[in-house]
């Protein structure tokens, strides 16, 4: 049966949506449907001069929105938090028709942003009020340290979570005071889109959020070069690029990177979780999260009894192209990249690895499809050994003691996300103290670590720099103003003390103040 196109997803809203994407130079870039690969729309590529106009206008309402109340600018994320609820399934459209990912995997991105936003509606009020310190001398001088938003943030946001990355970033950004300038991929550029109206809906005023698209070599030195912050999600070697021009313009970066990431199996963990969690672990998103996992240790006792029942449970996976939420994995979001994730895979078995099941194409699905795949025998001397496959595609490995888990899993230049499982809590929280990892997570995968929006989540090593959520994923777009006060003038040697007998003074002054707690 010929798949039909979600019926919100109009020509016309589509045209609506790209409008805003602004483009003197007239080109543009075919942005397809990934099930069908159907043309959906003629995506506008902006010029260097397009984005320095974006960054104009932003800047421009920026200065006014920095203006208003911390209360009236929340207002905003309070009726968008419930917009975002109301036009869920029109979001999860977009999201499907421009990734070809699975319709429940696209309604689970649509809630980071109502977390995201409910989070720090709560919490900014606290995190952003000036905050009183003590100042040299006690009673007579304080400091205050104060919050600026920086001016206009730059977020380069990827393909894989396109709504998740392209708006909730955002959130935090625009809260602080800021404006904001975003670049999607072009290949998803449809739902963040989509995101910035319902924001202007709920009041944000126009012009503050702006989006530019193009290729990201073409667009991101323009955008870098204009903004006074960048947010980064990615892959290590572009947020490489990225980092490097934003060092030499001497402004702050995000940058949150690939992974590599490892599950360790404890022998008292519960298999029937784990082999649940392992399911969602290699295949959710169909293997495009970049905290999903991508090498699994089993401890030597379980292993094949594991083994045996995670390949029947893979096999019985729906894999499919619909817009409903009946296939449990849908496509790779490209021709392209279904070919790269290939290449691993016959990599893998050209250099003696075993596929346990999967290692296929699926044409007769979709043209991006790929079969979930478990893999066995794999070492480091293969690209799916060492580099982020990023497709659904995880390994196998027996190990016999903890410490080995632990070596393997941190035998790896990347370091955003690990998931250990056991029955034992305490243990498997210090068998997960012991990765180095951005993000662990005891008995899940990703989403309980990801989704505890107060704590920072970010990656370690090749897995990026800084984080987002919590207090640090508000501060970071904001500089501190530190203002001193001095109401009485003691600063130095006062008026007829000669100079030896006031450094005696103040080293007395230090000594009693330490003593008493003071400073
Ligand atoms: P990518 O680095 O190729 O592209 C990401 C974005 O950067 C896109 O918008 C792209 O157009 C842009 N870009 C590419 N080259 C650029 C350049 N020279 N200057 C400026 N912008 C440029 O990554 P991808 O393949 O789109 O996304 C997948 C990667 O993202 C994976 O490695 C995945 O692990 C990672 N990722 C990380 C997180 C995280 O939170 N750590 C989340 C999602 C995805």
């Amino acid at each position: 049966m010929a798949l039909t196109r979600p019926a919100a997803v109009t020509d016309r809203f589509l045209e609506r949506l790209v409008s805003r994407v602004p483009s003197t130079s007239g080109g543009t870039w075919k942005l397809t449907e990934v099930y069908t690969g159907e043309v959906l729309v003629e995506l506008p590529q902006s010029t260097p001069a397009d984005i320095e106009q974006a960054f104009a206008t932003a800047r421009a309402a920026q200065a006014e929105w920095s203006q208003w109340p911390l209360k009236k600018r929340l207002k905003v994320f309070k009726k968008f938090h419930s917009l975002v609820l109301k036009h869920n399934s029109t979001i999860v459209d977009l999201i499907q028709v421009e990734s070809g990912k699975a319709r429940r995997m696209a309604f689970e991105e649509t809630l980071d942003i109502p977390m995201v936003a409910g989070y720090y509606i709560k919490r900014a009020p606290k995190v952003l009020a000036p905050k009183k310190h003590a100042g040299p001398v006690p009673m007579v001088s304080s400091s205050l340290e104060t919050r600026q938003p920086k001016g206009v943030v730059g977020i380069i946001a990827p393909w894989n979570f396109p709504f998740a990355t392209g708006i909730s970033d955002a959130i935090p950004a625009l809260i602080a005071g800021n404006g904001v300038v975003v670049k999607p991929d072009n290949k998803t550029a449809l739902s963040p889109l989509y995101g910035i109206e319902l924001l202007e809906q709920a009041g944000l005023p126009k012009g503050l959020f702006q989006v530019v698209c193009g290729e990201g070599p073409d667009v991101g030195p323009t955008l870098i070069d204009n903004a006074n912050y960048v947010m980064f999600t990615g892959s290590t070697n572009t947020g490489r690029v990225i980092g490097e021009r934003a060092g030499r313009n001497l402004i702050g970066a995000c940058l949150e990177l690939g992974g590599k990431n490892p599950m360790i199996v404890l022998p008292d963990a519960n298999l029937d979780d784990v082999v649940k969690g392992a399911l969602f672990g290699a295949f959710g998103n169909t293997g495009q999260i970049c905290m999903h996992i991508e090498r699994m240790y089993i401890h030597d006792t379980i292993y094949d009894d594991f083994k045996r029942r995670f390949v029947e449970a893979t096999e019985a996976l729906v894999v499919g192209a619909a817009y409903d939420f009946d296939p449990e994995v849908g496509s790779l979001v490209s021709v392209d990249h279904k070919d790269r994730v290939a290449s691993h895979v016959e990599d893998a078995v050209a250099k003696g690895a075993t596929v346990l099941t999967g290692g296929r194409e699926l044409p007769e699905i979709g043209p991006a499809f790929y079969a979930p795949t478990i893999l066995e025998g794999v070492t480091k001397e293969m690209l799916a050994g060492v580099g982020e496959t990023f497709g659904p595609v995880v390994a196998l490995h027996r190990y016999r003691t903890e410490d080995e888990a632990i070596a393997l899993a941190n035998d790896t230049d990347y370091g955003l996300n690990a998931s250990v499982w056991g029955g034992d809590i305490d243990n498997a929280i210090r068998v997960g103290r012991r990765i180095h990892s951005g993000n662990v997570n005891i008995n899940d995968i990703l989403a309980t670590a990801y989704a505890s929006k107060g704590t920072p989540s970010g990656g370690v090593k090749q897995s990026g720099v800084g984080a987002r959520h919590g207090d640090q994923g508000l501060l970071k777009y904001t500089d501190c103003q530190n203002v001193g006060i001095l109401k009485k003038q003691v600063m130095g040697a006062p008026e007829g003390v000669p100079f030896e007998e006031n450094v005696k003074q103040q080293i007395i002054g230090l000594r009693v103040m330490r003593k008493l707690g003071i400073r």
